[in-house]
């Protein structure tokens, strides 16, 4: 049924469907401690971070979810000074919150390695961000870093794996986490985490909603589309005091000129209100939830 040469198989979501892409070339493979790392440069996606054979991020639409990881809560803050990423070796994230005028991005990933292949391989996706002095990178496992509670932070960003299989992301996705993460926010600050497929998965969409709501107010979860991780794509965002959904338009244009971020090609103050209005299954869904 499919056409000779290379492809990759990435691990289901949920058993009954897979996606395949075709692949031009294998770049990087290499087991490390955490887990098995490729990246491979595919046909329609360009080149592309693999984990656990479950592809992370790809060239041609990693925007589609680094921007909106990232700027809504970012730009519903007034002033992100300080900011954690935990998870994100890819840089695809990194590269996007030093585009605000932050002090200090403190970024803790558990896998040395995923950095390393990322740095050499994947330019198109991190744009050299690892180079930015403003960076203080940590190669530690994030729920213990969380644990420790070391310091407080304006906006907190989980860009963890999927909670699929052997990862050593299954952490965090665990309640005991998300008390730590509620702890370490300033006043006024937002944590934002990657909820996964509303459609494939809505039991993990709505159960990182719920454990969020155990220990903040304001919990929003909003979409995106990935068309490599196979349609929509969740991430849920909470805060103490700020409703990244209410934030006027006009308020979130301005804050994009202050701070000149003007390289978007998929958030705009727009897309930003619209992605909160949710589809009516998944609305109920998590007001059932
Ligand atoms: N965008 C991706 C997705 O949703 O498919 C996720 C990004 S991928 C770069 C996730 C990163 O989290 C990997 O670099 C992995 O090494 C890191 N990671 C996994 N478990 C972690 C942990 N416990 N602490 C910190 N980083 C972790």
């Amino acid at each position: 049924m499919i056409d000779g040469g290379l492809w990759h198989t990435d691990d289901p979501e949920v058993p009954s469907q897979r996606v395949m892409l075709q692949v031009r070339e294998e770049l990087y493979r290499r087991r490390s401690q955490f887990q098995e790392i490729a990246i491979l440069d595919t046909v329609l996606f360009g080149r592309a971070l693999i984990l656990n054979n479950i592809l992370q991020t790809a060239e041609r639409d990693e925007f589609c979810y680094h921007e909106m990881l990232v700027h809504p809560a970012m730009l519903a803050h007034p002033a992100p000074r300080r900011v954690l990423i935990i998870g994100g070796g890819d840089g695809g994230a990194l590269r996007r919150v030093l585009e605000h005028p932050v002090e200090r991005v403190t970024m803790v990933e558990i896998d040395r390695e995923v950095v390393e292949a990322c740095r050499e391989h994947l330019p198109a996706i991190h744009g050299n961000a690892f180079d930015d002095p403003r960076l203080d990178l940590r190669f530690e496992d994030g729920f213990a870093y969380v644990e420790a509670r070391p310091e407080k932070f304006d906006v907190i960003i989980v860009d963890g794996p999927d909670p699929i299989g052997p990862t050593p992301g299954t952490v965090l996705f665990a309640r005991d986490f998300y008390r730590g993460l509620a702890d370490m926010l300033e006043d006024g600050g937002l944590v934002v985490q990657q909820t996964e497929s509303p459609m494939l998965l809505p039991a993990q969409t709505a159960a990182t909603h719920l454990h969020l709501r155990d220990v903040l107010p304001i919990v929003r979860t909003y979409l995106t589309h990935v068309q490599s991780y196979d349609g929509w794509w969740s991430f849920t965002v909470a805060s103490r005091t700020t409703d990244p959904a209410a934030v006027e338009l006009d308020v979130l244009a301005q804050r994009m000129r202050e701070r000149g971020i003007d390289q978007c090609r998929y958030y705009s103050p727009e897309v930003h209100r619209g992605a909160f209005e949710l589809p009516v299954f998944l609305r109920r869904y998590l007001e059932e939830s």
